[in-house]
């Protein structure tokens, strides 16, 4: 079984709380991202599922073992590192065989599961290379495959494409994730990148300050944003985040400005909010608000206009292509439906 289970697990750096009562619980077969901002205690957490760094206080099980005075060794886990991590000296097949022959698994057992592994991640041409002669794509192969050639309940991957270049990181991240479906091993994948996050996840969890933000499929995380810290940190370009006042004739912003807001928000009542809107809930609109353009950014698929709305700057991206120019206007309404409201003193999602 290779769930696991994290019960209000704390850390403390020398009187520094960096995580502050982490609880997740993580299920069997899963890939589940954990991400923030850098310092958020993502490593941390990550290290100490691998026995690496010690629990300060709170729990963690694998299946139904609690493991925190378990040996790293003792754990049923590999961990793949940025770093790969590989050893210079031996070949891609004696990577691949440390850990099996320091278990005493016998030759027979060993090269059979070094060739299913090379099989799956593209190496068997490069059994017999060293590390130095693997491009940066196949040395995270190697890393990856010495972790799977293990066999264990729990892969643990702390941001193992951040050597890659833009290209690569992509290939890979597709490359993990087919893995994951045919392994189905419980994961735990560690990243800063929201994108990575959003399209390899199962489920997500967010991070910031120690503490779990929010935890959900990608998209319940990018629909439905339960704060505004998880507002603003999935979803690339950003949303759109408006002060103003939720009043019954709708949102006003801080220039006077009225957004019509959907029957939604009846109940929330009159109150100082933010209201979140995603670029690509923006559409051309005759009846809507004049809004003057600052920038066209034009990705071929889209066009991202920033502008000036509501008194704030914000993006917005259409499938349309635009020829105005910057200093022109566009007239430009928010899809009702579509609308995020948060309360201005909390934070706290309303809708
Ligand atoms: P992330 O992986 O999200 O970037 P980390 O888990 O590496 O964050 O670090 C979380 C916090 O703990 C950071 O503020 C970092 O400075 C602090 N920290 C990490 N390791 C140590 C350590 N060995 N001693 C003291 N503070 C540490």
């Amino acid at each position: 079984m290779g769930a696991v289970t994290i019960s209000d697990v704390r850390k403390i750096y020398n009187k520094t709380e960096v995580l502050k009562g982490v609880s997740v619980d993580i299920r069997d077969g899963e890939f589940l991202v954990l991400v923030g901002p850098s310092g958020c205690g993502k490593s941390t957490l990550l290290r100490m599922i691998a026995g690496l760094e010690e629990i300060s206080s709170g729990e963690i099980a694998i299946g139904e073992q609690v493991i925190n005075d378990l040996a790293p060794k003792d754990r049923d886990i590999a961990m793949v590192f940025q770093s790969y991590a590989l050893y210079p000296h031996m070949t891609v097949e004696e990577n691949m065989a440390f850990a099996l022959k320091l278990k005493g698994m016998s030759r027979d057992e060993q090269h059979q599961r070094i060739v299913r592994a090379a099989d799956i991640l593209g190496l068997t041409p490069y059994l017999e290379r060293y590390p130095k002669e693997l491009s940066g794509g196949q040395r995270q192969r190697v890393a990856m495959g010495r972790a799977m050639v293990r066999n264990p309940a729990v892969f643990l991957f702390d941001e193992p494409l951040s050597n890659l270049d833009a290209k690569l990181r992509v290939a890979m991240r597709s490359e993990i994730k087919q893995n994951h479906a045919r392994l189905k091993t419980t994961t735990v994948y560690v990243t800063h990148d929201q994108i990575e996050a959003m399209t390899m996840a199962d489920r997500i969890v967010v991070m910031h300050n120690g503490q779990v933000e929010q935890v959900g499929t990608p998209l319940e995380l990018y629909d439905r944003p339960a704060n505004l810290f998880v507002a603003g940190f999935i979803g690339s370009p950003a949303m759109n985040m408006l002060s103003g006042r939720l009043t019954p004739d709708g949102f006003i912003a801080v220039d006077g400005t009225r957004v019509a807001i959907g029957p939604e928000a009846a109940d929330i009542g009159e109150r100082d909010v933010v209201l979140g809107i995603r670029p690509e809930h923006f559409a051309l609109s005759a009846n809507g608000h004049d809004a003057e353009i600052l920038a066209v950014e034009p990705t071929g698929a889209e066009t991202q206009v920033v502008m000036r709305f509501a008194g704030s700057e914000i993006m917005i991206a259409l499938r349309e292509r635009i020829t105005e120019k910057p200093g022109a206007t566009l007239a430009i309404s928010a899809l009702p439906g579509c609308l995020h409201l948060f309360d201005a003193a909390s934070g706290l999602r309303l809708n």
